[in-house]
């Protein structure tokens, strides 16, 4: 009976351990999927700044998959639209009139066609590059800005959460010409300073 306890004892261990410690393990890799929360990197070289974001489709868009009808279709050009108007989601300091020069976006489950600025989305390049349905998929965007009074630059106000409900909290990271430095922002916080 003494054996039978113990035995039972352990295995209710090894449970609590593979159910508690494992997903916890996961949650905490850098990188990791989690909805409501999006990554931002601002690297400041000279009179160039490139604004990278990495988040789940989810905040974006609703959705994680390659859209399966036209309402869906509608929702990812619409986000599309929104990111490549990048001027109306970052205000750089003013005095420093930066410019956008390009901006990229990428997602596994979303056609290049479909991200495309509107000008040029073609038929063409529609196909979905992976269908995985019910895994989660992250969106990838890059912006590069060019700056003609570079000495003026001071920060940038991230207005990515009146664009997109879904977003509640961004981890940022700066590497300007004082260095580097993070800070976490959010509706009420929005204001990043090098
Ligand atoms: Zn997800």
């Amino acid at each position: 009976m003494k054996q039978l306890l113990r035995f039972m004892g352990s295995a209710v261990m090894a449970v609590m351990l593979s159910l508690g410690v494992m997903p916890l393990a996961g949650a905490h890799e850098p990188g990791a999927h989690v909805h409501g929360l999006a990554t931002l990197e601002v690297a400041i070289d000279g009179a160039a700044v490139q604004i990278s974001l990495d988040s789940p489709l989810d905040n974006l868009l609703g959705f994680e998959h390659a859209p399966r009808n036209e309402k869906e279709r509608q929702s990812v050009k619409a986000m599309a639209l929104k990111l490549h108007q990048a001027d109306t989601l970052f205000v750089l300091t003013p005095a420093a009139q930066c410019r956008l020069e390009s901006a990229r976006l990428e997602s596994a489950v979303l056609a290049p066609g479909l991200l495309a600025p509107a000008s040029d989305s073609g038929k063409s390049s529609d196909t979905p590059r992976a269908d995985s349905s019910d895994v989660h998929a992250e969106l990838a965007a890059t912006w590069h800005f060019q700056c003609a009074v570079p000495q003026a630059l001071q920060g940038v106000e991230v207005r990515l959460f009146q664009q997109f409900s879904g977003l509640k909290r961004i981890d940022a990271a700066v590497a300007g010409p004082k260095g580097q430095s993070s800070a976490k922002l959010s509706p009420k916080s929005t204001r990043l300073k090098w």
